[in-house]
């Protein structure tokens, strides 16, 4: 019972000075959750004793866990350079800074400055589109999933869409071509087998109803052995022969060709507008290297229809996604690659990777046992399945601690490392430059 009774009043204990900085409402609020626990544990019987620091250790902590950011930096040593769940692309630091200022100004997101009457919220991106790709016109919704969606109900509903059954892949658990196909009220046409589909699957599938030829990049499988796919360039040639729209939805696009030999594979944005498609669709935030959306270029008087759809309004972007995209595309006009994180990481040299991966090796050799090794990683983000890049890993060991224990406490610090192996490795092709000592400062503390 006195116990009981010793459990402080919180209008008195919020005024101990750990309080002094914390929000007032929020901090009585936390107390008094911490102060009937504790008093439910005395009538439980579950402790017979307490003392007051600890109540305001545990009333603080459960504060500052309220307060924290739950969106918190991360070092990306997985290798994965379009790591989805570690936020795909990283924004060049260029475009962020005029994007602070439109952010928090007034701005001309739809308004003429000219005319001095409503505007169009798209025409900011179409200039810098039609010069980098030679398209006709474009448009840009919240991602390549509502891309898809979005064409396919524009001219699709209820009519039927030819796609190859190679092709109807789950890309992130959560967008499975067939089912986005079903939802946008597209009739679904499937065509060729699991490993072969050919030139005249696409012709033999044309009748009446037909409206759209669709062609998807596998993104995250590819199979070997005995198969045929049908080129872009094919399935153009039909589609105009029969007077219907043929899309492409590329997924990661990139705008220009890709080291280590993967472009023979993975042909380039503007390689594939050479063949003058109706429409063709990506990300923003895979190889584009910039902020999540989903852009579609293409024929003038379809991305009209597009327009028109009621649909866009649901899925339009905001003014910060046209100004991060807008600055991201003159970088590509300007030729400022350098500018562009993904694309710096991607064509960043084994001998460079390997010096900065020694560099950390040196100022840890006192503390744990590390090694640099050659490895390869995939880039991620569904771009270039089963095909590994060359890259420079440091493998960490700390005296007789498990691989996963490592791994933990560094994942604790947010650095995100991978096992492969039974080794801890931190892949430098996804670490910046400017986050070497930050990482040589968190190490030594970890391993202190
Ligand atoms: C990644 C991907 C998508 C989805 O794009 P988001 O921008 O993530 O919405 C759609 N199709 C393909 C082929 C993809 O690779």
């Amino acid at each position: 019972m006195d116990l009981l009774k010793s459990i402080p009043k919180v209008d008195k204990f919020i005024k101990h000075k750990t309080f002094e900085s914390c929000s007032s409402k929020l901090i009585t609020k936390v107390a008094k959750e911490e102060i009937t626990k504790l008093r439910e544990d005395i009538l439980n019987k579950k402790i017979d004793s307490f003392c007051q620091e600890e109540l305001i250790n545990k009333t603080l902590k459960a504060y500052n866990q309220i307060i924290k950011p739950s969106l918190q930096k991360v070092i990306n040593a997985t290798g994965i350079i379009v790591h989805t769940n570690l936020g795909r692309s990283l924004i060049s630091k260029k475009s962020f800074e005029k994007a602070k200022e439109i952010a928090s100004s007034y701005n001309n997101l739809e308004y003429n400055l000219e005319e001095g009457k409503r505007g169009e919220r798209y025409s900011h991106i179409v200039k810098t589109l039609q010069s980098l790709t030679g398209c006709e016109d474009a448009i840009v919704v919240n991602n390549n999933a509502s891309a898809v969606f979005l064409v396919l109900n524009t001219f699709a509903k209820n009519k039927q869409a030819v796609v190859s059954r190679g092709e109807l892949v789950e890309i992130g658990g959560s967008f499975r071509v067939p089912e986005v196909m079903t939802q946008s009220g597209a009739i679904l046409k499937e065509i060729g087998t699991t490993n072969k589909t050919h030139k005249k699957d696409y012709e033999n599938a044309i009748n009446e109803n037909t409206s759209i030829l669709m062609k998807v990049h596998k993104s995250n499988y590819s199979i070997e052995g005995f198969t045929s796919e049908v080129d872009l360039k094919d399935i153009i040639e039909v589609a105009q022969k029969n007077n219907v729209i043929d899309y492409f939805d590329m997924g990661s696009g990139h705008m220009i060709d890709l080291p280590f030999g993967l472009d023979e594979k993975e042909p380039s944005i503007l390689k594939y507008m050479q063949y003058n498609p109706s429409l063709l669709s990506f990300s923003g935030d895979k190889l584009l290297g910039s902020v999540q959306a989903g852009i579609i270029i293409g024929k003038k008087e379809l991305i009209e229809k597009i327009k028109k759809n009621q649909l866009l309004r649901m899925l339009r972007v905001d003014k910060l996604t046209l100004c991060l995209l807008e600055e991201h595309l003159n970088l590509y006009l300007k030729n400022e690659l350098d500018e562009i994180p993904t694309l710096k990481m991607l064509h960043t040299s084994i001998k460079t990777l390997e010096e900065r991966a020694l560099k950390v090796k040196e100022s840890l050799d006192k503390v744990c046992t590390c090694e640099v090794l050659q490895s390869s990683t995939l880039i991620g983000g569904g771009t270039t399945p089963n095909k590994k890049i060359p890259t420079i890993a440091l493998s960490l060991k700390y005296k007789d601690f498990k691989p996963n224990k490592i791994e933990k406490l560094l994942r604790q610090r947010n650095i995100i490392s991978r096992i492969e192996n039974e080794k801890v490795l931190l892949d430098f092709r996804s670490i910046q430059e400017e986050e070497i000592q930050e990482l040589i400062n968190i190490l030594t503390e970890v391993f202190k």
